[in-house]
């Protein structure tokens, strides 16, 4: 692999969504980029699948992520860039009812949760959700399905995340919940389209090194030598060094620490007969379940289910296999008419080699200030990812504007804290011409 080096030429590693709306950023102010992706496709956690449902058209299920929720700003601006629609899903994110416990309503949940945010933010220092469901004082039904709802949305056990989770919880609103029309993955598609010759796939990145030239990126077969890079890789990526070289200074390797990787997954089970909208919550098995709208304004015959935490996902079993989760599934779901013909399809992102985890939650223990740490740049490498931004930590939205973040301080444009923590004092933002 040869790559030309110009005096603007930037890397971006990793074509998910942070990675792609880094390099549209920085094509857009003219720099020459070139984009490394280990998969042979591009969006990363953001994957649509189409399967034969044995119904008239086959459905799009997304094995990653699905909502596209309230205040996604930037998420909706490439949208618009890429000349995409959003689709109603006929159902709400924020409002499930309960399997085992029907008699508590949604309209509890959002209460008592209501009460649980106002403690947590009553409550000194930054404690953790478990900190405030204990000190709650409500029917233990009542918590522990607040307890469940935090650990499936934030992929991690309540006593590991901030109290601030709860905050999402309390939001029981029967909000919109959108996803893009014909699936996710098409906005990945349409901006790599429009990096076409940029981006090369299945070149897994091994090393990420800086000196007096620039900053050497090596994949498994070449290297090739850069004015500055964007890191959007997955945290459990960057943070293990056995996965990629990367010289880090001992703050930043504290700040990555610091944050705690969830995991999730999904399963799709095909039906026979097209069912009505619904959202349904196991809160013994830390899952929830539900039937969407598809591009058509049609309920597609498949049913899509979550799964969130570590310990829900090795309750269950799932890197052997769906079927523990098919049969509670089946459990709380007789209304359906599951059609045993067909396969399920079961994503578990903690075995995929280029994720390793579903997404990053914030822990209680974690310093005021390492947000700020976390995007820093060391020297001319760059971070970004679902990880990196603090508001929108975990989310397609977040991905996007760290990644947008990441270019502009490529560009020059960002805020240049980082330079008392360049490891390579000659270097320089690209906005700043040749060194
Ligand atoms: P990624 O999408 O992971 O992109 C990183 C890229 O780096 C990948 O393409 C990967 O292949 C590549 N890569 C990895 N290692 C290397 C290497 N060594 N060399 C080169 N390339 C490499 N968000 C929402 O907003 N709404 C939801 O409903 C939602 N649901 C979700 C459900 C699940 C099960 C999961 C897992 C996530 C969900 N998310 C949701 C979160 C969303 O998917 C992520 O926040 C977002 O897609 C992350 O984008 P990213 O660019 O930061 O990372």
């Amino acid at each position: 692999m040869t790559v030309r080096r110009g005096a603007r030429h930037v890397a971006v590693l990793g074509a998910g969504l942070a990675g792609l709306a880094a390099a549209t950023r920085l094509r857009a102010a003219g720099r020459d980029v070139t984009v490394f992706e280990a998969r042979q496709r591009v969006g990363g956690r953001v994957w649509s699948q189409t399967v034969d449902t044995g119904h008239e058209a086959p459905a799009v299920i997304e094995r990653g992520a699905e909502f596209v929720l309230d205040g996604y700003d930037s998420m909706r601006r490439l949208l618009a860039l890429t000349g995409l629609d959003l689709i109603d899903t006929g159902m709400s994110y924020y409002v499930r009812a309960l399997a085992e416990t029907p008699s508590i309503t949604t309209g509890d949940i959002a209460e008592a949760g209501g009460r649980a945010a106002a403690l947590a933010r009553a409550l000194p220092g930054t404690p953790s959700t478990e900190d405030v469901l204990r000190r709650l004082g409500e029917d233990p039904a009542l918590v522990e399905a607040l307890r469940a709802r935090v650990e499936i949305s934030t992929a991690v056990e309540a006593h590991r995340v901030t109290a601030a989770a709860l905050h999402h919880v309390a939001s029981f609103e029967p909000l919109p919940s959108r996803r893009v029309a014909g699936g996710n993955q098409r906005l990945p598609d349409a901006l790599g389209a429009r990096l076409s010759g940029a981006i090369r796939l299945g070149e897994v990145v091994r090393r990420v090194s800086q000196d007096e030239r620039g900053v050497v990126v090596a994949t498994e077969s070449a290297e090739a030598l850069f004015d500055a890079v964007v890191v959007a890789l997955p945290l459990a990526v960057v943070r293990d060094p056995e996965a990629l070289e990367l010289d880090l200074p001992g703050w930043k390797r504290e700040a990555l620490g610091h944050v705690v990787q969830g995991q999730a997954a999904k399963l799709h089970l095909p039906l026979r007969t097209p069912p009505a909208t619904s959202a349904l919550m196991s809160v013994r098995g830390r899952f929830w379940n539900w039937t969407a709208l598809d591009a058509a304004g049609r309920v597609a015959p498949v049913l899509n289910g979550f799964m969130g935490s570590p310990s829900a996902i090795e309750a269950a079993a799932l890197t052997e296999g769906p079927d523990a989760w098919v049969r509670a599934t089946r459990l709380i779901r007789p209304d359906l008419d599951f059609d045993p013909a067909r396969p399920a399809t079961l994503t578990v992102w903690q075995t995929d080699p280029f994720a390793r985890g579903a997404y990053a939650a914030h822990s209680p223990k974690t310093p005021a200030d390492n947000a700020e740490l976390i995007e820093r740049p060391v020297g001319c490498v760059h971070f970004a990812g679902e990880y990196a931004d603090p508001d929108c930590t975990g989310l397609m939205e977040g991905a996007i504007r760290s990644g947008e973040r990441a270019a502009d301080r490529v560009i020059g444009r960002g805020r240049t804290q980082a330079m008392s923590h360049r490891t390579d004092a000659s270097c320089i933002p690209v906005e700043d011409g040749v060194r």
